[in-house]
């Protein structure tokens, strides 16, 4: 696949993300991340919440590119489980496991917006605790690997390999845009790796404690069980995603 030596926001057309997408079609994860690594090299960091895509993104790095920064959103609210499996894969897999934190303790959140402020406003807390954080972290970055895959939901059923993040100023690349959880399970079953226990116990999608739930049944989205019966299936951070919960949070 072409390359891009030198790439920058202006040099990249429409046209030629459209084209590029149309490349990258066909070709396996493995073949798009392989193009990433050789294009943004040490501008290139993959976001995680430590989910089954975000563990093969992680393992395919570690091959292709020994030491790229994995990085993480700690909100202070993840589950156990979770702050668990990111220390064993920060030993088993060599990749640069990194916290971003936006610095705001959940006491002084409470102090400055009252108490449990992800159930009065999720989008105001997801706003401080993730987009904010997140926004900071990718400002000397060119590019944002994530595990969004379009059989999660129907918000990410047309979600691109690459495209542009106006908001934070990064191309955003998912590798397995058009793998199935069925594919991501296989890959982490066929290569040993561990995954949140969580996902045997009801919950198909794994995020902050307050805003997680298990689910009876899941039909087919693995993002079910996220923000109860709040109307809000994306906490704001892939603004092409879910660009009402960004703007609804304010800034
Ligand atoms: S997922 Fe819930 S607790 Fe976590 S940052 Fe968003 S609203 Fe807050």
């Amino acid at each position: 696949m072409d390359a891009s030596p030198n790439p920058s926001a202006a040099s990249w057309s429409r046209s030629r993300i459209a084209a590029l997408n149309a490349q990258f079609e066909p070709h396996g994860p493995k073949a798009i991340l392989n193009w990433a690594v050789h294009t943004f090299d040490d501008d290139l960091a993959q976001g995680t919440g430590f989910g089954p895509s975000g563990i093969v993104i992680m393992h395919m790095l570690a091959d292709l590119r020994p030491g790229t920064t994995v990085f993480y959103l700690d909100t202070d609210l993840l589950f156990p489980e979770t702050y668990e499996l990111c220390e064993d894969l920060d030993a088993r897999l060599d990749v640069d496991v990194t916290r971003v934190h936006g610095g705001l303790s959940l006491d002084e959140q409470a102090e400055q917006e009252g108490e449990a402020l992800w159930n009065r406003n999720p989008n105001r807390c997801c706003f401080l605790r993730k987009v904010k954080p997140l926004k900071n972290f990718l400002a000397d970055r060119r590019a944002w690997i994530t595990g969004v895959r379009r059989d999660q939901s129907e918000r990410r059923a047309d979600a691109d390999i690459l495209s542009w993040e106006d908001q934070y100023g990064v191309f955003k690349i998912n590798p397995l845009a058009n793998w199935t959880q069925k594919e991501v399970w296989k890959y982490l079953f066929e290569h040993d790796l561990p995954y949140n226990p969580k996902h045997d116990q009801g919950y198909p999608s794994l995020g902050c404690v307050p805003c997680t739930e298990p689910v009876d049944e899941a039909d087919g989205y693995s993002r079910e069980g996220r923000w109860g019966d709040a109307d809000k299936t994306e906490c704001g951070l892939h603004t092409s995603l879910g660009e009402e919960e960004s703007e609804a949070a304010g800034s």
